[in-house]
């Protein structure tokens, strides 16, 4: 069984080809970067999507042979909407041109599932920390219920949006990652309501303590320590509740080693064991769509034409994970 994944949810349109036990046959992809103080205008991203997906078309097609695909699978939400369009429309004339069917992918349980299979962990607290998202979810009967996540924005897009008022490049979290080595501690707010968290309020105030002066790496040292200790309040109090034993980190910001380093003390402490998936399917990329989708149709799942409309809003505890029943 092959599986070939599209993604195109955001900054990122990756293709992925895998089989049936997560052999990865080919994974590319490509990042839109926007010019240093600009955000992501969602028509720059369609228009880069659609420049670049030729590209990657032709590079799957030198590795792999594409009559030997039997499913395509494609990210059909959560997104940006035009982002999200231009990887359905091609992956739709895939599935008709090779007469294939088509799955739908969620892309936050496609985050999920790439992190299980590729470190082992079976039945996690998951901590899923990117551009779009924020969430402290775990499985339990029949879907991955959210036990937390951001009132407001998500971490990744807190770091960006931070890094860009600092100047930096994007993405921002690696920037502040850098500075973050040498800087002293200021307060921040540290905002954790019940199992929620917020940013925003956190992100506001760095940016006027850089602007009243405070160093770059002070702001970057203070705002990882924050918010990465809010995240790891959270993710013990799951544990606590659902009693796994567990902590699985997905999604672009896992790749944070400081953020990795506070998350193992806590698991250490709990006698959790702690997982990170590995740096090349942290961010947003078509191998871990694949996968899902090999997942999915394995279970029945997949998608007629007229019913593969983007959903913009479909958040992860909303999707039916039959594969785990
Ligand atoms: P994704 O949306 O999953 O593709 O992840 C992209 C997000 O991850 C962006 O907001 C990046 O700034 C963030 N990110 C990537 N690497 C790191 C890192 N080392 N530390 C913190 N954030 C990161
Ligand atoms: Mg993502």
């Amino acid at each position: 069984m092959i599986s070939f994944g599209l993604e195109a949810t955001a900054h990122t349109i990756g293709i992925g080809v895998v089989d049936g036990k997560c052999e990865v046959l080919v994974n590319v992809k490509d990042m839109f970067t926007p010019t240093i103080g600009k955000g992501f205008i969602p028509s720059d991203l369609a228009d880069h999507h659609i420049a670049i997906a030729p590209q990657l078309l032709g590079f799957v097609k030198e590795k792999v042979d594409l009559n030997s695909v039997d499913v395509i699978a494609f990210s059909q939400g959560m997104g940006i909407p035009n982002a999200l369009k231009v990887g359905a429309t091609l992956a739709r004339y895939l599935s008709l041109k090779w007469g294939k069917p088509l799955i739908g992918v969620n892309h936050g349980v496609a985050h999920i599932e790439i992190g299980k299979v590729k470190t082992g962990a079976t039945d996690p607290v998951v901590v899923y920390l990117s551009g779009g998202n924020s969430q402290i979810l775990a499985y339990a009967n029949g879907k991955y219920r959210v036990f937390g996540e951001t009132l407001d924005i998500p971490i990744g897009n807190a770091l960006d949006v931070l890094a860009r008022e600092m100047g930096l490049q994007m993405p921002g979290g690696p920037e502040i990652e850098i500075l973050a080595r040498n800087g002293d501690f200021v307060q921040l707010p540290y905002v954790v309501k019940g199992m929620d968290i917020s940013f925003t309020g956190i992100m506001t105030d760095a940016i006027e303590k850089f602007k009243e002066g405070v160093s770059k790496e002070a702001i970057a040292y203070s705002m990882q320590e924050t918010c990465f200790s809010m995240l790891t309040e959270v993710t013990e109090r799951a544990l606590a509740h659902t009693n796994k034993k567990e902590v699985l980190l997905v999604g672009g910001v896992a790749a944070n080693k400081r953020l990795q380093e506070i998350m193992k003390i806590m698991c250490d402490e709990r006698n959790a064991e702690m997982h990170v998936v590995p740096k090349e399917y942290a961010g947003d990329n078509g191998l871990m769509i694949a996968w899902n989708g090999i997942l999915a149709y394995g279970s029945g799942q997949k998608v007629a034409i007229e019913n593969s409309g983007v959903l913009q809003n479909w958040r992860t505890d909303e999707v039916e994970i039959p594969w785990l029943k």
